[in-house]
């Protein structure tokens, strides 16, 4: 996957994830971004939403927040992996920051960016994503994934959404929040919401 182990690189060989969850009863959420030393992104997302006044702890301070409360510290070789450095080589070549899925390490098994969404026997919904970005991404780039409303969102009142893609397209689409949007002040369906944020309006400004 994406996230944890086998985490794409960014131009300089190195790995920054980046993780939300959000809770669609309460509207909280939780992220963190740019980390390199937590296995779990998502497990840190979760900590800052539940044991900080904060949303969102980027870099060292998400990881020291993070291992403040419990979380074990890892090498950040852990995440790399020949097939991933491999798509770094050939993004290099083609001189492009690559999508993971675009060009997948098996057409069969499009494995990325992970996503999960969640209803509960009442109806509560909740949103997660993680992800290690996109290859050969510049250091320090961040993209729509740790962003509530952008790559992540969860709302009781509509819907819960984990986006993956094109992030910096998400991020002025608000592509999730928007999918929310469409449900709860024009009444569209999921359905409907999905294909006009999907297959319009992502698609219009260069996205996918
Ligand atoms: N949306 C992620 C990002 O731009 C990448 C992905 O979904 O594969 O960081």
């Amino acid at each position: 996957f994406n996230a944890g182990i086998g985490s794409v690189f960014t131009r300089d060989e190195t790995h920054e994830l980046d993780a939300c969850v959000m809770d669609g009863i309460t509207l909280k959420a939780g992220a963190v971004a740019g980390v390199s030393r937590l296995r779990n992104p998502v497990l840190a997302a979760r900590l800052v939403m539940e044991a900080s006044p904060h949303v969102l702890l980027m870099g060292e301070g998400a990881e020291t927040f993070a291992f403040e409360h419990g979380m074990e510290s890892v090498s950040p070789d852990l995440f790399s992996t020949e097939v991933r450095y491999q798509q770094l080589l050939d993004a290099r070549t083609a001189g492009k920051t690559q999508l993971d899925h675009a060009a997948p390490l098996d057409e069969r098994h499009k494995m990325g960016t992970v996503g999960a969404v969640a209803m509960d026997l009442t109806g509560n919904l909740a949103a997660a994503t993680s992800t290690g970005g996109m290859t050969n991404k510049l250091p320090g780039r961040v993209g729509d994934s740790p962003l509530p409303g952008a790559g992540c969102y969860a709302n009781n009142a509509s819907v819960a959404v984990s986006c993956t893609g094109t992030g910096e397209v998400f991020m002025r689409t608000l592509a999730a929040y928007d999918i929310s949007a469409l449900m709860e002040y024009s009444q569209l369906s999921l359905q409907e919401a999905c294909e006009r944020v999907v297959m319009e309006k992502l698609p219009a400004l260069g996205g996918s």
